[in-house]
């Protein structure tokens, strides 16, 4: 079923997470065993993250450096559709524009169209490694904005080629990623929220927040949100915070604030097992006041890590 009808239909705070294809190499049990913990808390869906190729470079017996290119966590359709097929939850495969040209997408939708798949997160994604700016493919997408209206077209019968005739309209439910601290590239906070405002009038269904650790910050961009008319479901990302360098990671990686009690209790703790307590203790609460105000579902960004993730859902499912 689409993401958005079971929210729809939902009568309380639904639960979702996210998973990490393994790396190259790896079997598939370990997506199993993360999932297996947390199926009991009844998911609404499971995403999938989709991870460009990186390059590298590489010594050749000559002396030369060759660029090479490796996909590290290929994967996502797979997982995709065998968490369908094993749990039965809906997945949603993360679909982004880096690395894909038009038609490359066009492809990768229909792909998931035969597979039943219904539902998929539509994203930029992010520079690549060794370079400073986001680079779109020739014959690319630059923006998420530009993968929505595709995915929208396509749910229409458009496809790519105009001499197509009765071409079958796909249904995807399209959600799109919003930022409680604005997009790192953004120039300032209203200038980011036109863009979800954007994307949302371009056909996407509903909104998952980048993690943030300060629920008035969440808060405050529902309310602008809302003040903008944008009115589909705003879905909080939550990440429990488990190590001490998560203290400076997250905010270099994920470009969020950690409050100052939060980085004051981790600063005092003598290891990273009472770091996890501390985590687990801060994403509850975050979670209880999230449900108290009313949020149709809070969605964990597990990182492969199902523990922590598993006692938070007891304390709040
Ligand atoms: P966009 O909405 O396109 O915005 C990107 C930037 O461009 C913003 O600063 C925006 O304000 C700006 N912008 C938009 N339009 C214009 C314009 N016309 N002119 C100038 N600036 C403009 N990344 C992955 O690679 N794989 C994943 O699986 C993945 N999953 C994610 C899941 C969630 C819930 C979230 C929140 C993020 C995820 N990301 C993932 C990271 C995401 O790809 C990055 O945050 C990326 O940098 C931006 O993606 P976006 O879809 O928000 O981009």
């Amino acid at each position: 079923m689409k993401v958005i009808d079971q929210l729809a239909k939902a009568k309380s705070t639904l639960f979702s997470f996210e998973v990490i294809p393994p790396l190259k190499g790896e079997s598939i049990q370990s997506i199993y065993d993360g999932i297996d913990p947390l199926i009991e808390f009844n998911p609404m869906s499971i995403n999938v993250t989709y991870h460009r190729e990186e390059f590298s470079y590489r010594k050749m017996p000559d002396g030369l450096l060759k660029r090479m290119t490796v996909r590290k966590r290929p994967g996502t359709v797979g997982i995709s559709a065998a968490l369908k097929f094993r749990y039965g939850v809906e997945p949603v495969p993360h679909l982004i524009c880096g690395g894909f040209t038009r038609e490359e997408t066009e492809n990768a939708l229909i792909d998931l169209d035969f597979l039943g798949i219904k539902n998929v997160l539509a994203l930029r994604g992010d520079p690549q490694k060794n370079e400073r700016v986001f680079v779109p493919e020739t014959e690319g997408h630059t923006y998420a904005l530009d993968l929505i209206k595709q995915i929208d077209a396509l749910n229409k019968g458009i496809y790519l080629h105009e001499d197509m005739k009765n071409a079958n309209p796909t249904d995807f439910c399209i959600g799109v990623a919003g930022y409680p601290e604005k997009h790192f590239e953004s120039p300032n906070v209203e200038f980011d929220l036109l863009n979800l405002k954007k994307k949302i009038d371009a056909g996407a269904d509903y909104i998952v927040t980048q993690l943030f650790y300060d629920n008035q910050r969440f808060f405050e961009f529902e309310r602008r949100c809302r003040d903008l008319g944008i009115g589909v479901p705003i879905i909080p990302g939550i990440k429990i915070l488990s190590t001490k360098r998560h203290l400076n990671f997250l905010p270099s990686y994920f470009h969020t604030t950690l409050p100052e009690d939060l980085s004051r209790a981790v600063l005092a703790c003598k290891d990273n097992k009472e770091v996890r307590e501390v985590g687990i203790e801060w994403a509850t609460a975050q979670c209880r006041e999230l449900r108290e105000h009313g949020v149709p579902c809070i969605h964990f960004y597990t990182m492969g890590r199902s523990h922590a993730t598993r006692r938070v859902a007891e304390a709040i499912y």
